[in-house]
């Protein structure tokens, strides 16, 4: 396996899920956004520990991604969060993948598929725009499309929702904000009884809102990152713990590569493309097989991004090339070949900054960070079982899985 991986501690998954439904009502379902490869956590497995778990439905945005869970034997509800295009119809209709739909076109698509399947009840979830901007239809449009579903004779209307745009934010003005969506999707629920029709399942706080929202939390919340441990913005740890409801949420992923080479540069040599750095003295410069193909971004090298190496922190220099970045270890690091360096993650597993950190530092969101980590970079799966550690450790010379440091010295090349 190369030496650039990410760890992905499914021990930690499982404990941020316990986490959550500390949060939630026992009568409030839970639904495990998956989307976008578990945000790169890896789909297939996460999801198998959300279901481990109890989790009521998972949701993905594309029939490709419910497919991959279905393909890999998941029978759980799969939530469909975005829109299909109509060629898909199908295939999400013989998987059981619950399609969010918001206007007539796709009613009468998903009914027709549903009835060529031989389906009886297919479930599907209106969704309401009460201010997100995306899809949705409008509030007082609800009562009516709830109409057209249960007038399909097919389709059964299993839930009714809509998604907040500043939850994330504790400024009044988007707190209020949230308010009104909220106000506006309790009108446009009251309509659909009013029409003497079930909504279904009322649900809509993402991550944001379930921890900061316990009063919108209806019937079902659609948590996503809160699950791989990064916090939603505003919604901080220290927040939480101001307002007297503190949650501990550990990180999932450990990105973490392998120095694969070290050499003193003389003062006045360049690093990498561009010549944007050069060395100022005799420095020490290390490479790590990482680059913006496995998605550590290009942009970072214009951050005061830093990776850790033993414990101590490093910076980057010069430009992140597609498969290489290198990194400043002055004098007399230490440092050798083969070195682990950790470049985000768990503090527990030698990471000295989360994703949360590293979006804070290169201006993005740990949603990006995580989900970009491509295909390239093999995922290792972790759980308690110590052997499996060991196994996977053996060839770093660093301590990132949390058990007893290998002696430096007995590592030394042979
Ligand atoms: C992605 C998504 C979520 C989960 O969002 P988080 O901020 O990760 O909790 C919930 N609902 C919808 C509609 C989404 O698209």
């Amino acid at each position: 396996m190369r030496g650039t991986r990410a760890l992905i501690h499914l021990d930690n998954l499982s404990h941020n899920i316990r986490e959550i439904k500390r949060f939630i009502a026992d009568r409030t379902a839970l639904c495990i956004a998956v989307k976008a490869n578990a945000y790169g956590h890896g789909a297939v497995e996460c999801a198998k520990v959300a279901v481990e778990c109890g989790v009521s439905f998972l949701a993905v945005a594309t029939v490709e991604e419910g497919l991959e869970l279905r393909n890999a034997g998941i029978t759980a509800k799969i939530l469909l969060l975005s829109l299909c295009h109509p060629t898909e119809v199908e295939t999400a209709v013989l998987h059981d993948i619950t399609p969010l739909v918001f206007d007539t076109e796709y009613i009468a698509r998903f009914a027709e598929a549903a009835r060529s399947a031989g389906k009886i009840h297919y479930s599907v979830h209106l969704a309401v725009d009460t201010g997100m901007g995306r899809i949705g239809c409008l509030p007082h449009e609800a009562a009516q499309l709830a109409r057209a579903i249960s007038d399909s004779g097919v389709l059964v209307q299993g839930g009714t929702c809509t998604h907040f745009a500043v939850s994330d934010s504790i400024q009044p003005n988007d707190r209020s904000y949230t308010d009104a969506q909220f106000a506006r999707f309790t009108e446009a629920i009251g309509a659909i009884e009013d029409a003497g029709l079930s909504p279904g399942l009322r649900h809509c706080c993402n991550s944001a809102a379930t921890l900061d929202r316990p009063e919108f939390h209806l019937d079902m919340v659609r948590p996503g990152i809160i699950a791989y441990g990064s916090y939603a913005d505003e919604i901080s740890k220290e927040y939480l713990s101001r307002k007297g409801t503190p949650i501990d949420l550990k990180p999932v992923m450990t990105l973490c590569s392998t120095v694969s080479a070290t050499r003193m540069f003389e003062s006045g040599k360049s690093v990498g493309y561009g010549r944007t750095w050069t060395a100022p003295a005799t420095t020490e410069i290390a490479v790590l097989p990482v680059g913006y193909g496995d998605g550590w971004l290009r942009r970072f090298s214009e951050s005061d991004v830093s990776v850790a190496i033993d414990g101590k922190p490093y910076p980057l220099r010069g430009r992140i090339c597609m498969d290489q970045c290198m990194v400043d270890l002055g004098k007399a690091s230490g440092v050798r070949r083969w070195d682990t360096a950790v470049l985000f993650g768990d503090r527990t597993h030698g990471a000295l900054q989360t994703a949360d950190d590293l979006a804070r530092k290169t201006g993005t969101i740990s949603y990006e960070i995580t989900s970009c980590i491509t295909s390239r970079v093999p995922r290792v799966y972790l759980r308690q079982d110590v052997r499996q550690h060991r196994s996977f450790e053996a060839p770093f010379h660093s301590g990132i899985s949390g058990l007893q440091q290998p002696d430096r010295k007995s590592l030394s090349p042979r």
